[in-house]
């Protein structure tokens, strides 16, 4: 506001005048926060579209390492950090939720969705029982286009805590059933099990209902695979490419699951169709959380590298339409992820047994060739010392797992209270002694995350904020 009321100064004003002065001033100031949104609009500051990629676990820790290993082993420019957190505007997101200090995903997505705290394991629900807007809810009410894209299950935390209002997350079929009523333009993901009735082959639901069919019936173009999806020219979009979790990058076969970059191409191309008020949509990567909860920086590091290709779609939207907001950011910081400097091994403290992380130990990582989730399903439940050496041989060449971690993985068991995902943690500490990339844990942490905007409305995201600010600039944007 102060450029309208710039050309006024104090000097010369009577004292009657000031006290004018004064009370124009607080109106003024009333009237920007009490109808913010309307006026953002009319001033043309408001976006047309907003995209919003969104990487799950991701902090500060997790977009430095996607540079600086894309810089060192791609030899490429990592767009999170260079365009849109360089010059774009940046900032901070504190993310406790309701009650504990550390968050899970959908009470920091609903924070981040509605404005409003709530406690973990909640939908955009707040603890006095209210279902609160969510973000796709107030886009479609504003008369946007909307679309959910993930690697997830499209009914995990995030993508549910940005669209839908639910008492607890794990209920996959209730979650399914209020998409079903929603009807987001475009939603793409894995969980199609939830989709497709037990009588069919992958298909979980209890009630006999095909809701694949419903949304075709409905008018969606349907897209099972990566070539599916790239015949889809239709304005509105299902695509479910696995019965769960779409596989991590390290892992996929590209024939089947589309990359989140092809994705968002095909989300956009969707939305951007017959859209005159424009869109929103979220496009997350949920695979850089679960390989935190893993402890397993090959696979995050590969997952932040499809992020930040999305990211360079988005940006190229953007550079063509330039009323667009692009904002990255993540819920929470996952695994406590601590690359630094450690003793070769426990014999001598000397400074000459001493290692940093750094080229080399970038080089090691990207020699492996499966993630921790891979390795866990073709070890089973019952893990066999044979199979765990020809694997570990296999995929993770040049590493040697040392005899304790070895004995703890055969017989089942943690290495701490805080490390809970076994087999993967006990093989992410392989990883991490030889390469200096440690964890702290195998859950959340309270890291701050980091918030990069660029495009019209992205001031508001400047500075150290709450998560809930980012929910109730984005409604303001949307004007409701
Ligand atoms: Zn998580």
């Amino acid at each position: 506001m102060r450029f309208m009321f710039g050309w006024l100064t104090f000097s010369g004003l009577v004292p009657a005048s000031r006290l004018f002065l004064a009370a124009l001033l607080s109106a003024l100031a009333l009237v920007t926060s009490g109808c913010a949104g309307t006026g953002l609009q009319q001033s043309g500051a408001a976006p047309k579209n907003i995209i919003i990629l969104f990487a799950d676990g991701a902090a500060p820790v997790q977009w430095d390492f996607g540079k600086r290993s894309s810089e060192i082993l791609r030899g490429q420019s990592f767009a999170v950090t260079d365009i849109v957190f360089r010059d774009g505007v940046l900032g901070l997101l504190s993310t406790h939720p309701h009650g504990p200090y550390v968050t899970d995903s959908a009470a920091a997505a609903s924070a981040m969705s509605t404005g409003y705290k709530v406690e973990n394991g909640a939908v955009s629900i707040t603890p006095d029982g209210q279902s609160r807007t969510t973000l796709m809810q107030a886009a479609k009410a504003a008369g946007k286009r909307i679309g959910l894209v993930t690697t997830a299950t499209v009914y995990d935390a995030t993508p549910a805590a940005f669209s839908i209002n639910v008492r607890s997350r794990r209920d996959s079929q209730q979650l399914v059933d209020l998409y079903a009523v929603l009807r987001p333009d475009v939603l793409m993901g894995g969980g199609a099990d939830y989709f497709m009735p037990s009588a069919m082959p992958g298909g979980k639901r209890r009630d006999g209902r095909d809701v694949i069919a419903e949304f075709r019936d409905g008018g969606h173009a349907v897209a099972r695979s990566t070539a599916e999806l790239r015949e889809v020219s239709a304005p509105r979009l299902l695509g479910l490419f696995a019965a769960g979790d779409m596989a991590f990058e390290l892992d996929r076969d590209p024939a089947a699951e589309p990359s989140t970059a092809e994705m968002t191409v095909a989300a956009l191309r969707a939305l951007s169709q017959d859209s005159p008020r424009g869109f929103v949509l979220l496009v997350e990567n949920e695979n850089t959380d679960t390989a935190g909860h893993a402890n397993d920086a090959p696979s995050l590091m590969r997952a932040l590298w499809a992020f930040d290709d999305a990211v360079k779609v988005a940006l190229e939207f953007q550079r063509r339409n330039p009323d667009t907001l692009v904002i990255v950011t993540g819920d929470h910081e996952t695994g406590g992820f601590s690359p630094t400097y450690a003793q070769k091994d426990l014999a001598s403290m000397a400074s000459a047994n001493r290692f940093t992380a750094g080229d080399e130990q970038f080089r090691m990582l990207e020699r492996v060739s499966m993630s921790l989730g891979m390795l866990r399903e073709k070890l089973g439940n019952k893990p066999e010392a044979a199979t765990l050496d020809a694997l570990i041989g296999r995929h993770f060449p040049g590493f040697r797992f040392d005899d304790d971690l070895r004995a703890l993985l055969l017989a089942g068991k943690p290495l701490e209270r805080n490390f809970t995902y076994i087999p993967h943690n006990l093989i992410g500490r392989m990883v991490s002694r030889q390469t200096g990339f440690y964890w702290g844990t195998s859950g959340h942490t309270s890291e701050p995350v980091a918030v990069g905007a660029i495009g019209p409305g992205a001031e508001l995201f400047r500075g150290y904020q709450d998560n809930t600010d980012f929910g109730k600039h984005l409604h303001r944007l949307l004007g409701r």
